[in-house]
């Protein structure tokens, strides 16, 4: 009894050293996964899903480039005419500089994810400076220009980083709404269903080009997002197209005769979008 114990007690133990956890987005350290969508989006700076008027969503991988698996996605996301945003490591961007100038190349948006994919919300300013800028450097000299977005890693990152980082880099913070969680590599298949499953207009949706499952998961992403009719953009295109949202309807609806016929001009409800190509059930 005591050995299986302590056979229990050593697996826990080994877990955090299995592949998958250490660049993953969401869970730091092995902490709660959620990212931060209960906070409250700064306008203007922070994004996890925008409001726009048509079917438009922006597909994003992190961590890259891999010089492994991300010329497998290009060729991927090529042949289907579609542009993603990618979010970069700056240590693999210098070191893969070929690639992020092939992602730009190709029509993509390459953006900075740290140059160590840490924990900014943990970190001294001079850190997250340093992390952010010899990113930006390792972009620049690979694509010829300066990102204009950037996702901290985990999501974690304060409201004053927010705003101080908006102020000196001029980036807008750019979070997620669709999580597969492509990180615990629970097969392609799940990461396919998951994301058709959760992506609506306006969605921004998180994966990572360093899991071969979430390559494999690809095809069958792109052919069902696009068989319901989603058209891919950037991040920053997608920013460009938002739209305002429409004034809640009223909690206590008067009973009055108008009630009825004013309450509903528009048919979409506050916080859901306007022409999605199908109904989020
Ligand atoms: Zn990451």
């Amino acid at each position: 009894m005591f050995i299986r114990r302590s056979l229990v007690l050593l697996i826990y133990a080994l877990l955090p050293l299995f592949p998958g956890r250490r660049a993953a987005d969401a869970a730091p350290g092995g902490k709660k996964e959620k990212p931060l969508p209960a906070e409250p989006v700064e306008s203007g700076i922070t994004f996890d899903w925008i409001h726009v008027d048509g079917p438009y969503i922006a597909m994003t991988f992190d961590d890259g480039p891999s010089a492994k698996l991300t010329p497998k996605l290009l060729d991927l996301l090529a042949q289907h005419h579609i542009k993603a945003t990618f979010f970069l490591i700056g240590q693999n961007a210098a070191e893969n500089a070929e690639l992020a100038a092939r992602e730009a190349r190709e029509g993509h948006e390459v953006a900075n994810h740290s140059w160590s994919h840490p924990n900014l919300a943990k970190m001294s300013d001079e850190g997250v400076r340093a992390q952010l800028r010899k990113t930006d450097d390792a972009i620049k000299s690979a694509i010829g220009k300066s990102p204009t977005l950037m996702r901290p890693p985990y999501g974690s990152i304060s409201p004053r980083q927010k705003k101080w980082i908006n102020q000196e880099f001029g980036y807008k913070v750019v979070l997620w709404d669709v999580d597969p969680l492509d990180w615990r590599r629970p097969g392609p298949s799940a990461v396919c269903n998951r994301i058709v499953k959760n992506t609506r207009a306006g969605s921004i949706i998180l994966a990572h080009d360093i899991h071969p499952g979430t390559i494999e998961a690809m095809p069958c992403v792109l052919k069902e997002l696009e068989d319901k009719g989603f058209k891919f953009v950037t991040v920053s295109e997608l920013i460009a197209m938002q739209t305002p949202l429409p004034p809640k309807p009223s909690p206590a609806p008067k009973s009055s005769p108008s009630a009825k016929s004013s309450a509903a001009p528009r048919s979409t409800p506050a916080g859901s979008t306007a022409p999605s190509p199908t109904p989020q059930t």
